[in-house]
């Protein structure tokens, strides 16, 4: 039987991820601290909590995605938080990106009420979102990723439970330390292909296919070209992902090394104001080295 879903945060990935759940048939209560973009939600079926609290009494299982480690704990252990209204029995799904440590210490304050807790980030971009083709790495217990797992199905393409809890938290730093690489290489490599008076387009058609290809390379090379900063991930929230990785290496004693390189590129580009353009900007910051644009 299908159980009572809830939605807290509608952003860029959680719009998608609810309406893919709506449109599976699942019943969902959904919440967003900025009101009206409930609006899309509930015109596609959606009913609208008034406050996390409010969603979590409505709901056996409560999906989360919000920026960081501090907006979870809010909307979980704040004022008119999920803590507050939710039922014993019932399990929470986080699929923002944070502190796997931090993830541990809520899980402790929703089991001491009787509630599990999944962490759950996702990778695959706005596209991923939106299409249902997520990557989900789950920490927490087998048998509620089990009960998760129709309703993850709807939003996610490769589910994988990784280990206990927090341990979700840890395989999305790995994936964030892998992207971003990609990402520096694919702002160097724009950059050189300008500097050599390549057809951009022609360019990445050519080695998007071979061993360079890389999700990256598709999907935010053409933007680079266009000098479309329009995000998919801001460089704001970015920053806060290879924080947590700069802070995990460091607790763990192992060198971070094109992680630190990016985020003190990107750190430029927050000096500048750039902090609500996606991450492929990253581009800017190997620019603004030199007198060279990429297509223009
Ligand atoms: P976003 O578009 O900026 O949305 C953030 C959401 O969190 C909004 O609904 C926002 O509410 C809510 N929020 C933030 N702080 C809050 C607080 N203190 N209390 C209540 N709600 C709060 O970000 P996003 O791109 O969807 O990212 C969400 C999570 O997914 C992040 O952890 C991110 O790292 C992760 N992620 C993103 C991507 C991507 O490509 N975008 C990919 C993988 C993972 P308002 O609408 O009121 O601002």
């Amino acid at each position: 039987m299908s159980e009572k879903l809830g939605f807290i945060g509608l952003g860029i990935m959680g719009k998608g991820m609810a309406l893919n759940l709506l449109k599976k048939g699942h019943d969902l209560c959904v919440w967003n601290r900025t009101s009206s973009k409930v609006d899309e939600l509930v015109a596609a079926g959606a009913t609208a909590g008034n406050s996390p609290a409010d969603v979590a009494s409505k709901s056996d299982i409560v999906f989360i995605c919000v920026s960081d480690t501090p907006d979870v704990e809010a909307v979980v252990l704040g004022e008119s938080g999920v803590l507050e209204g939710v039922k014993s029995g019932a399990l929470v799904v986080d699929h923002s990106t944070i502190s796997p440590q931090v993830t541990k210490e809520i899980a402790a304050k929703l089991n001491a009420k009787g509630v599990e807790m999944l962490d759950a980030p996702i990778s695959g971009g706005n596209e991923g979102a939106a299409n249902g083709t997520l990557s989900i790495m789950i920490g927490g217990d087998a048998a509620q990723v089990g009960r998760a797992m129709p309703y993850l199905e709807a939003m996610g393409k490769t589910i994988t439970h990784v280990g206990a809890q927090g341990a979700g938290q840890s395989a999305k730093l790995v994936n964030q330390i892998l992207v971003i690489g990609t990402m520096v290489s694919m702002g160097e490599a724009m950059l050189f292909a300008e500097a050599s008076g390549l057809d951009l387009e022609k360019t990445l058609e050519a080695v998007s296919g071979g061993a360079a290809g890389s999700w990256t390379l598709s999907n935010r090379g053409p933007q680079v070209a266009k000098r479309d900063w329009r995000p998919g991930f801001t460089i704001d929230l970015q920053q806060k992902d290879l924080r947590l990785v700069l802070e995990a290496a460091d607790q763990l004693g192992m060198p971070a090394m094109t992680t630190s390189l990016a985020f003190n590129l990107y750190r430029t580009l927050q000096t500048l104001g750039l902090g609500h353009e996606g991450n492929h900007a990253i581009v800017k910051a190997l620019e603004n080295m030199v007198d060279v644009r990429v297509g223009e």
